[in-house]
């Protein structure tokens, strides 16, 4: 009897994408790795996680990573060579590769730049501490500063964290249903609809009926309708952005022909 062959199945899964990490704190990620989405995408093959601790590659005696800033001012500043042999020891750049710098001072994250990111197959992500690194590390190792918004973080471990999920989740496979992806909010140029499930009525409230009835003509256009009502109301630069539909322009008509008469 021949040995049994592995499963194709085992064959078939090839690494998607390896995530290089690069912190001071790599405890910090511990838990949001252990659970959910990023979970099963490690444990499938489909994401891989290189975890560095930068301090480990300071030569200092008690293991400092952190200098004073030339010129003064308030704050301390990552030490070059630690950040420097760490990027060296674990990524190198080429095809298929980026190297980021999360950072306020970055262009800012966006559903669209996530979507460049997924077709990359290593994506080397430096967390920033104290007022961040020498612009020299910037200047040799990264192609890519990027900011999760106007807003200052003590850290860019939650940036790191924050990009890592929502690329990941674009990867096929990661998440249930392909659909379910395509038909976010941004995503589609616009915010999605309201969405209920069981009990039918709860405290009072009615789940809209024209989602009970089973007609999916109706229930496509009640949905288009409530996506463009809450764009409208909550986003409208949005709109602008988007190229309507004649179908989605004749909503929109209705919708601010309400509000106008209000
Ligand atoms: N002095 C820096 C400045 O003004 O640009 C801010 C340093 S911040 C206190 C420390 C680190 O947090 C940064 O190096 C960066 O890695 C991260 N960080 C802070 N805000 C961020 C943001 N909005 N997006 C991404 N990373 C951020």
């Amino acid at each position: 009897m021949s040995r049994e062959e592995p499963s194709s199945h085992f064959y078939k899964i090839a690494v998607s994408v390896i995530f290089h990490i690069l912190t001071i704190f790599p405890e910090y990620f511990i838990s949001p790795l252990s659970v959910t989405m990023l979970r099963r995408s490690i444990e499938s093959g489909v994401v891989r996680i290189n975890l560095v601790d930068i301090r480990s590659y300071s030569t200092n005696k008690y293991r400092n990573v952190d200098d004073e800033i030339y010129g003064g001012g308030a704050g301390m500043l990552m030490t070059l060579d630690p950040v420097a042999r760490a990027i060296k020891k674990n990524f190198t750049s080429g095809e298929s590769k980026i190297s980021i710098y999360l950072s306020p001072r970055g262009e800012i994250l966006t559903q669209k730049i996530c979507e460049e990111l997924s077709k990359f197959k290593e994506i080397l992500l430096l967390c920033g501490r104290y007022e961040g690194v020498d612009e020299r590390i910037i200047e040799r190792y990264i192609e890519r500063e990027i900011s999760i918004g106007d807003f200052v973080l003590p850290g860019g471990e939650s940036a790191a964290l924050l990009l890592m999920e929502c690329v990941t989740r674009l990867i096929p496979g990661t998440v249930g249903k392909k659909d379910s992806v395509e038909s976010d909010s941004i995503t589609t140029g616009l915010l999605e609809e309201p969405h209920y499930t069981r009990p039918r009525e709860w405290r009072g409230v009615e789940v809209p009926p024209v989602l009970l009835g089973g007609d999916h003509k109706k229930i496509f256009f009640w949905r288009k309708e409530q996506s463009l009502r809450i764009t409208y109301e909550r986003r409208p630069d949005l709109l602008l952005r988007k190229k309507l539909k004649e179908e989605e322009k004749k909503l929109l008509r209705k919708i601010w022909n309400e509000y106008w008469k209000k």
